[in-house]
């Protein structure tokens, strides 16, 4: 956690602020229920209920006014503190961050209006609610009013955003730039919410033994199932997942999720069976990675030498001394280790020996060519012949055709993978593609 910011805990009832308070902090939700209300003559009027993940106190922050409502724990709630000063730094900074906030500000007065125009719309077909007319005007009036405040609060808001800002050395932001932000804001708070509800899966693509042909493994891929329906590649969120700290909470879901159905297929199944798990170079910068992975191989029961954490170039070369470092306590931890695309990145072969990696994963763009390209044929089987001189075995990726998988047969490739074998599918199809295996009863 960032040192800017705190994680402080509420019990249910708690007021966390009350309207008229002057703004510290803004809040981020971590677990638990926020109610936003209005207090007017003694009734609460509930303006919004808040869940993990959502932001709320941050009008005060950007505006520098008094609270306009009260924020009270339903549940206990963690709330992550963001301070005022911390938010005005990035104000000046023109960060994603104070976006984010202005973002986030408008659509809540967004909401807001709209609720409190609903609210009026509610009372007006039932003025004998009321003891008189002057009652019920006034309380309508004092309705609009509050709408009238929004509406120009957000007004407000919307041109303090779309005015050009102060970025670093005073170059305004362009209007491409916060228009790119305002979509990532609101991918981000979809993003947090998906993981929050679940909306995320993991798919299963066969990694084959190409002299059995059989599957003796997979490569776990997540997937976005989008409430709109669609599902979501990675290419579509993994980007934006990565530049903020979902990455980690999200990591830990796919490691936990890809060690139990190892297990299950292992332990369950009888099938001597690898699950390879990808791991971005974003959740080393998490301290406790190691020892958090150790524990999920241990609570799910997955069996450590046929659980493969693959990696990236790009880890090596951001970071050696703490790739270094974590791949080797990865390693002690009995996992096998995987370079993943290898020959899309610098590519230093240093790299190789430097580091304890079992497998070798050929990039698909080698693969796919390599019928048709003599340099890429000679790509292949040189990393082919490299993996095997350093005692690595070799996976190549994106095989789409018979004489493909022919080739790498030829050149003594352990393992293959692709749309040729077979596209990533849910649990259920990957288990109806093992069914061969479970038929002739093999035990692992
Ligand atoms: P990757 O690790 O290289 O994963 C292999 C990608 O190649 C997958 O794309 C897979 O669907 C695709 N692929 C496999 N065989 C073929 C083939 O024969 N032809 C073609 N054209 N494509 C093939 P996907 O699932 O869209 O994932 C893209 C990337 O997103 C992955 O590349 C990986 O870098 C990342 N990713 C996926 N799942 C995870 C995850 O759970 N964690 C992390 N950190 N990254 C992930
Ligand atoms: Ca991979
Ligand atoms: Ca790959």
């Amino acid at each position: 956690m960032n040192s800017s910011k705190n994680l402080t805990t509420f019990d249910a009832g708690d007021y966390i602020f009350r309207e008229g308070d002057l703004g510290e902090n803004a809040y981020i939700i971590e677990s638990g229920i926020v109610e936003l209300s209005l207090d007017r003559d003694h009734q609460n009027i509930v303006i919004a209920t808040l869940s993990e993940g959502d932001i709320f106190g941050e009008t005060a922050i950007v505006e520098h006014s008094p609270r306009s409502t009260s924020a009270r724990a339903l549940s206990a709630t963690k709330v992550t503190e963001i301070p005022i000063d911390y938010v005005r730094q990035k104000i000046e900074h023109s960060d994603p961050t104070v976006r984010m906030f202005l973002r986030s500000t408008m659509a809540r007065y967004r909401e807001l209006s709209a609720r409190l125009g609903h609210m009026i719309e509610s009372l007006l077909p039932f003025p004998g609610k009321f003891e008189n007319t002057k009652d019920y005007t006034s309380t309508t009036m004092e309705l609009k009013s509050i709408v009238s405040q929004f509406t120009d609060m957000q007004k407000r808001i919307d041109q303090a955003v779309t005015s050009p800002v102060k970025a670093v050395g005073d170059s305004p932001v362009s209007e491409r730039t916060l228009e790119i932000t305002r979509v990532l804001v609101t991918e981000e708070k979809l993003l947090r919410q998906a993981i929050a509800q679940q909306q995320f899966r993991l798919h299963y693509q066969p990694i084959v033994d190409l002299m059995q042909n059989k599957i003796v493994g997979c490569e776990a891929l997540v997937r976005w199932h989008h409430p709109s329906g669609d599902l979501v590649l990675p290419s579509g969120f993994m980007t934006q997942i990565e530049s903020t700290d979902l990455i980690i909470k999200l990591g830990y879901w796919i490691a936990e999720e890809a060690c139990r159905f190892q297990s299950r297929v292992y332990n369950q199944l009888r099938l001597d069976f690898f699950v390879s798990i990808n791991l971005s170079g974003k959740q080393f910068n998490d301290a406790g990675l190691i020892s958090r992975l150790d524990e999920i191989m241990n609570t799910t029961r997955a069996s450590r030498p046929r659980i493969k954490f693959e990696v990236t170039e790009s880890l090596l070369i951001d970071n050696p001394e703490l790739a270094t470092q974590s791949l080797k306590q990865l390693k002690d931890t009995g996992a096998r280790l995987a370079i993943d695309d290898f020959g899309t990145g610098y590519s230093s072969f240093s790299y190789l020996h430097r580091f304890p990696f079992d497998a070798l994963k050929i990039d698909r763009s080698f693969v796919s060519t390599m019928a048709r390209s003599h340099k890429s044929e000679q790509i292949v089987k040189s990393l082919i012949n490299l993996a095997h001189d350093l005692e690595m075995e070799v996976v190549a990726e994106g095989i789409e055709s018979s004489k493909e998988a022919d080739m790498l047969r030829t050149w003594n490739a352990e393992y293959g993978q692709g749309f040729f074998f077979s596209r990533p599918v849910d649990e259920a199809s990957f288990l109806a593609l093992l069914k061969p295996r479970i038929k002739r009863g093999e035990v692992g």
